[in-house]
């Protein structure tokens, strides 16, 4: 690789004090850093000679960063700026690789260019002159150019990526925060100086940084070429999501290339389509596919735009699943709601026209609901949606043709099958169960909640010797049925299945 293109794993340490820094630097370079960032401003006073020394031999065989970031620029540094300097100075004169300096210091006191990482960093947003900055770092006398600044959401993560993809010369740019992790994980792929990763969770140098353990083993980092093909999760909230890693586990088991990454896009259709123009915009990204989920799985349907979508997605009103052509069209589906029929009739040893005319009670009348009542109507299904507000449930029922009852109604009402698409039973509400008992005739119990996977009503219906279905099998088959979409191999569904099953809480 030319030095443009090989990008660096950056490992800072933030240690308290000097024999934590030696520790961590060498933990740092164990774990796999190519390059390990010394943040001098943690330390409590600015280092001795030696002791520098000693830091930047703990970073060997990687290479070095030695920072001591002013409280200007969010670092913890508050003493004399001369001093500071000096130190930067001398720790080049040490042997570290590099030093990063801030671009509002003044040229005439800053260290060798030619070794220097000239950086500025916004905490509050995306710089309204982001272009303007990104143009005055790549033409300022300095060996590395570096932009940081918290992303609003991940379109400005894309704005990053246009940074990098425009610089003329070796450079960092990272939209930091939760919504700006695609920019982190993208680094590699536009060719990068490097980009950052905590040794371990709560040892960040910023928002947003993953640890050098998930950007490896989660997010593939090490295969991620230019023309690797990017995946997502759009919600929000997105941080407790398994999509990630199933998909991304999915893609190692089958040797697929592509990379899928959590985009938190707050409510709102501008937000979602302000994304989705972004990427659109950029081809050179690859974007293969994306999953939706609360609170814009509507906004992916009017984007998306009706005549493009599975039909019974429209019906439904929600598409949680959009794919990226190759003539840059896109295309929606509702995954959910093909899951879950599909789960049912393998428990049942049906195929879907053979649900006609049997006897289902959903429980609940939210968005799992609606999906779930619109396919077995579809299939002609005998529904009945008992719901703790009833009139909520009468809504449901009458648009798709199935009738309604309190929630307390349900286990006097015979059914064959019980679906359960409330929270009642999840994590860390156990012990709830949202029926005393199963109504008369019920073979098949289906509880879609999948944390715990055994919930309250599954064990009732064990008990009662009832088939059984968990929300982990939905869940796994709607993973599935995208990754197929997007790669058009078949999904590793038992590697999917027991990724979610090895996550605490499972
Ligand atoms: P939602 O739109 O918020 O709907 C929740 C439904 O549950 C509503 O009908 C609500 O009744 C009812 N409910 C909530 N708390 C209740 C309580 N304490 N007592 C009685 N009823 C209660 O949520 P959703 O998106 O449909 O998701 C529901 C559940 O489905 C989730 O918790 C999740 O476990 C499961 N799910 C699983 C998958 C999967 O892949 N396995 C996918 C999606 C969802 P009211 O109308 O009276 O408020």
């Amino acid at each position: 690789m030319t030095e443009r293109r090989r990008t660096r794993l950056i490992v800072p340490v933030c240690s308290p004090n000097p024999e934590q820094m030696l520790a961590d630097a060498r933990r740092a370079v164990t774990a796999g850093a190519d390059a390990v960032e010394l943040r001098l401003d943690a330390l409590p006073a600015l280092p001795s000679h030696q002791l520098l020394r000693d830091l930047l031999a703990a970073c060997l065989p990687a290479e070095s960063i030695v920072t001591c970031r002013p409280e200007r620029e969010g670092g913890a540094y508050d003493g004399d700026e001369t001093r500071r300097l000096e130190t930067l100075k001398n720790a080049l004169q040490c042997g570290a690789t590099w030093v990063d300096v801030e671009l509002d210091t003044d040229p005439a006191v800053r260290p060798d260019p030619s070794r220097t990482i000239l950086s500025h960093h916004d905490f509050d947003r995306c710089p309204p002159d982001l272009d303007t900055l990104a143009s005055t770092l790549d033409a300022a006398e300095a060996g590395v150019g570096k932009v940081a600044f918290a992303a609003d959401g991940p379109s400005d993560a894309l704005r990053a990526l246009d940074v990098l993809r425009n610089a003329g010369k070796p450079t960092l740019a990272l939209a930091m925060g939760e919504a700006g992790v695609l920019s982190r994980i993208a680094a590699r792929k536009l060719g990068a100086f490097g980009t950052f990763a905590a040794l371990e969770s709560g040892a960040e140098s910023a928002p947003g940084q993953p640890t050098i353990h998930d950007l490896r083993s989660l997010y593939r980092w090490d295969e991620v070429t230019p023309q690797t093909p990017l995946m997502g999760v759009v919600g929000c909230p997105v941080a407790h999501s398994m999509s990630p890693a199933i998909h991304n586990a999915a893609l190692s088991a089958t040797g697929t290339d592509g990379f899928y990454v959590p985009l938190l896009i707050q409510p709102g259709w501008e937000n979602f389509a302000r994304f989705l123009d972004g990427i659109r915009r950029r081809p050179w990204l690859n974007w293969r596919g994306l999953s939706v989920t609360i609170p814009h799985k509507e906004n992916a349907l009017r984007y998306v735009g009706e005549a493009d979508c599975d039909g019974l997605a429209v019906r439904i009103g929600a598409v949680n699943t959009i794919t990226f052509q190759p003539d840059g069209a896109l295309r929606g589906d509702n995954t959910d709601y093909a899951a879950a029929i599909d789960a049912l009739c393998d428990a049942m040893g049906i195929s879907r026209p053979q649900l006609d005319g049997r006897g289902v009670t959903v429980l609940g009348a939210g968005g799992a609901a609606r999906a779930i009542v619109a396919a077995l109507c579809h299939y002609g299904a005998a529904v009945t949606v008992c719901n703790r507000t009833v009139k909520r449930a009468s809504k449901l029922a009458e648009e798709f043709g199935a009738s309604a009852q309190p929630l307390e109604a349900a286990e006097r009402t015979p059914a064959e099958v019980v679906v359960n698409c409330t929270p009642i039973g999840m994590h860390p509400d156990v012990d709830a169960c949202p029926v005393r008992s199963l109504p008369p005739g019920t073979q098949v119990v289906f509880d879609t909640i999948y944390n715990p996977v055994h919930t309250r009503l599954l064990q009732l219906a064990e008990r009662a010797g009832a088939v059984t279905l968990t929300g982990v099998d939905m869940f796994v088959r709607q993973g599935a049925a995208q990754f197929s979409r997007w790669t058009g191999k078949p999904a590793p569904a038992e590697v999917m299945r027991s990724v979610i099953l090895r996550t605490p809480g499972h």
